[in-house]
């Protein structure tokens, strides 16, 4: 197939596992278990026949009279799942938002809290798993409902306070203010202000991955 930047592009993922459904002899791609990309492939050359995805039913149905090589989805549910020929006219840059609407529907699907747990974040985009505090001074903010230690007596972190509590977001990721000025209030005293910049660079960019 032409594509064949997307398998590395899926795996990329946050949180993305593959696996081979023999008894199709489909490659799927899954996020918390549940399937939001397919690879079905021949049986006499494993060579690829259709790439399976789920969109809206307006934009699927949108698609599919646009482009002859978007059909509907072989083998699924047809009003939300669509299946592109691996070497026909789709574009690469238009496939690729395809699969990533098809990723952010399957992990909108879970709640919120959930999708944090499968993307191993908080909602500042701070990777706990990675931080000095998890497991000893604190369990992670969504653990503890955004009360972590640092947060002020009895309440939640203003972050979480504003992205899950307020704005009722994944993680600030979903926000347009992403930097914003309370990120920037919640600065940890005893990092430099280069230190913190990096920091806060860091956590934009998980953000977005
Ligand atoms: S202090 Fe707690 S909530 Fe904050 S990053 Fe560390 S483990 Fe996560
Ligand atoms: S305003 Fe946006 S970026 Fe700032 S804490 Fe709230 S959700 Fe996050």
């Amino acid at each position: 197939m032409k594509y064949d930047w997307m398998d590395g592009y899926l795996l990329e993922k946050r949180g993305v596992t593959k696996d081979l459904q023999a008894d199709w002899n489909w490659v799927r791609y899954h996020i918390g278990g549940k399937m939001f990309a397919a690879v079905c492939l021949k049986w006499e050359d494993n060579a690829p026949y259709y790439i399976t995805l789920k969109l809206e039913p307006a934009e699927g149905d949108f698609l599919r009279s646009q482009y002859e090589d978007i059909v509907p989805g072989y083998y699924m549910n047809k009003v939300h799942w669509n299946s592109v020929k691996p070497d026909g006219n789709v574009p690469d840059s238009l496939l690729k938002e395809m699969l990533d609407k098809s990723y952010e529907l399957v992990l909108g699907s879970f709640s919120k809290k959930k999708q944090r747990e499968l993307l191993g974040m908080s909602c500042c985009g701070t990777e706990c798993q990675n931080c000095s505090f998890y497991g000893n001074m604190c369990e992670g903010c969504n653990e503890c409902g955004g009360k972590v230690f640092h947060a002020p007596a009895g309440r939640a972190c203003p972050i979480y306070e504003c992205s899950v509590k307020s704005k009722k977001l994944r993680n600030c990721g979903q926000c347009g203010e992403v930097p914003c000025k309370i990120w920037r209030d919640t600065k940890d005293p005893q990092l430099s202000e280069e230190v913190f910049e990096e920091n806060i660079a860091e956590r934009v960019e998980n953000l977005k991955s």
